[in-house]
């Protein structure tokens, strides 16, 4: 039966893992639901960054080599898994040799909601590193803009996690956390240390980090609750992420009653604000990757009843934000305006 719970608040108990769970997990990891499909290709801060470049106009080779500090055959490597991966297609533009270019198909495209949203949480929180420090322009108002979250289906603006709810169908986060696909890299996977503020990237990046993040946000709040909602943690594991939480300030940590030694961990409005890239990223999953299974997370606008697909409304105009008309940086107009 799915779960339902409001953001913020208590999760519904669920049954401790049976003796035969592990093997169960073991296979479900195998065979990874849309949620984790997604994460194996957004959660990869290399990835992440040629898909970034192709909304600013990279589409040959060279162009991903000029702009990443990426080795050839790794940059190839990311190129082909993103082209299997039905983000991008390619197009010959040279025959003898033959050179293709590398287009966004229409699903890489929609990924902007989710580039949009790092954005925004990396301007707000960590924009001495990442890629917030950039300005996004919107080109009907010519003014940079800070964007707001809104609700597609009813228009509202200013949406907060407070105004919706999720339901999860009951293995979603076993079957959202599959094996790595790539090789470690040297540091750049690693999650940050408590020194550094983190990225959205490097929120993204670390598999367990978004599991973790998702499962606060659907209201888990004790240390028992979160190992019993991921199921697969090593409890190791957990205490590292939640500890690097609290250093990064996404989480508080909480006496469960007042006086109490027992904490519990409460998101931060750093935290809360990380919801419309969640938000994008599940609309996302949900509209592209699920090929007719049920939808791992979905989230209602409650205002509306609708299920919630995030658009964004520029702060200085008001006009709702279209792909081809805002643009990172003094490049060009649009973000990937030509396809
Ligand atoms: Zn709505
Ligand atoms: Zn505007």
């Amino acid at each position: 039966m799915p779960k339902e719970d409001r953001y913020g608040g208590a999760v519904s108990a669920r049954t401790a893992p049976d003796p035969s769970s592990a093997q169960r997990s073991k296979r479900m990891k195998e065979t990874p639901n849309a949620l984790g499909r997604t994460l194996l290709i957004l959660g990869d801060h290399r990835n992440l960054n040629i898909i970034l470049e192709a909304f600013r106009q990279a589409r040959r080779f060279g162009d991903w080599q000029e702009r990443l500090d990426i080795s050839d055959p790794v940059l190839a490597g990311r190129l082909r898994s993103l082209v299997a991966d039905g983000i991008f297609t390619t197009i010959p533009y040279n025959n003898a040799p033959l050179r293709h270019e590398y287009r966004l198909t229409e699903r890489g495209r929609e990924l902007w909601h989710v580039f949009v949203a790092l954005w925004m949480w990396e301007a707000r929180w960590a924009n001495e590193r990442g890629n917030g420090r950039r300005t996004l322009i919107h080109d009907v108002c010519d003014h940079p803009c800070s964007p707001l979250l809104g609700c597609s289906a009813c228009g509202a603006l200013g949406v907060t996690p407070r105004d919706t709810s999720a339901k999860v169908s009951g293995d979603s986060f076993e079957r959202s956390n599959p094996s790595r696909r790539y090789r470690r890299a040297a540091r750049a996977d690693d999650p940050v240390t408590d020194h550094q503020t983190m990225t959205a990237t490097d929120l993204l990046g670390d598999r367990w980090s978004m599991s973790v993040m998702a499962a606060a946000f659907l209201g888990t709040r004790r240390f028992s609750d979160f190992q019993q909602q991921l199921v697969t943690i090593p409890p190791l594991t957990l205490a590292d992420r939640l500890k690097l939480f609290v250093d990064q300030q996404l989480l508080r940590r909480v006496p469960i009653a007042e006086g109490a030694k027992r904490m519990e961990y409460h998101l931060t409005p750093k935290g809360l604000d990380f919801f419309p890239a969640l938000a994008a990223i599940v609309a996302w999953t949900n509209l592209w990757l699920t090929e007719g299974q049920p939808h791992p997370i979905v989230i209602v606008h409650n205002t509306c009843g609708n299920v919630f697909e995030p658009c964004f409304g520029c702060n200085v105009c008001g006009k709702r934000l279209a792909r081809r008309e805002i643009h990172f940086d003094n490049q060009r107009r649009g973000l990937s305006p030509q396809q």
